[in-house]
């Protein structure tokens, strides 16, 4: 199996799309951080998510918008309506008041601003994973991914070396590891995952993730995607400053 950097790259080719066997643990591959048009940056709809999961080989996905489970529950009944061979997990990426911090596992919102130790805290106590996406980006919540249960190494959007950093500390901690595309985009689903040793139940899952029995990998998105980004949250900066521009120019 080729490696590169610590993480695992299967060949799509190499891959053999495993259905349900009731019980038996098996080799599944997720994508655990996708955000739909529940969060303010992403136009996805969840229905256009599955279908691209399944395409991609996917075994399962967390969709994990913006300070909202919606997305993921909307995914969840999605996925059993269109019998979808996916297993979909219940997600929510919060904005802590030291950065971005997922929880999966979990059915409800959990509040944003409050600091990471507590919604580490809170999620845990609804039964939920604690896991630190990209947390050595900007949004990340950086050493404090110590504290949670499970530590993203690898985010197909960290180009600027955030996930050798984030691997490096979940080593010396003995972190499990995961992760994901952190796709706000159709094409890149998939890309970045989780290879997860477990039964084909949500609670397994989580179970698995939690002992890290995991392993990150992917590619990072191609430089035309990361383009598409850069333009589109240029111009949501430039709708919303212009917003601000016209109530102020309206107040007085
Ligand atoms: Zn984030
Ligand atoms: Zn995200």
């Amino acid at each position: 199996m080729p490696e590169s950097g610590g993480m695992i790259l299967y060949p799509r080719e190499c891959r053999t799309h495993i259905l349900y066997y009731p019980g038996k643990s098996m080799h599944m591959r997720f994508d655990l951080h996708i955000h739909s048009n529940h969060s303010s940056d992403s136009n996805l709809a969840v229905d256009d998510i599955l279908k691209r999961a399944v395409r991609n080989g996917l075994d399962g996905i967390a969709i994990c918008d913006h300070n909202t489970v919606e997305g993921s529950l909307g995914a969840i009944r999605r996925a059993q309506e269109m019998n979808l061979p996916l297993l979909v997990l219940p997600g929510i990426e919060i904005s802590t008041s030291d950065g971005h911090l997922i929880v999966l596992g979990v059915r409800e919102n959990i509040p944003a601003g409050l600091p990471a130790s507590e919604t580490i805290m809170i999620a845990r106590q609804k039964g939920g994973v604690a896991i630190a996406p990209h947390p050595f980006k900007k949004e990340g919540i950086g050493f404090a991914a110590k504290d949670a249960d499970a530590i993203e190494t690898f985010n197909s959007r960290c180009v600027f070396g955030e996930n050798e950093t984030a691997k490096n500390l979940a080593v010396s901690l003995g972190k499990p590891e995961v992760g994901g595309s952190d796709s706000h985009l159709l094409s890149t689903i998939g890309i970045g995952f989780t290879d997860i040793d477990a039964r084909r139940t949500e609670s397994a899952v989580l179970e698995s993730i939690r002992k890290g029995k995991t392993v990150s990998g992917g590619r990072v998105i191609p430089l035309h995607i990361m383009m598409i980004h850069s333009a589109r949250s240029l111009s949501r900066k430039i709708r919303r400053h212009a917003r601000e521009f016209h109530s102020k120019i309206f107040l007085v």
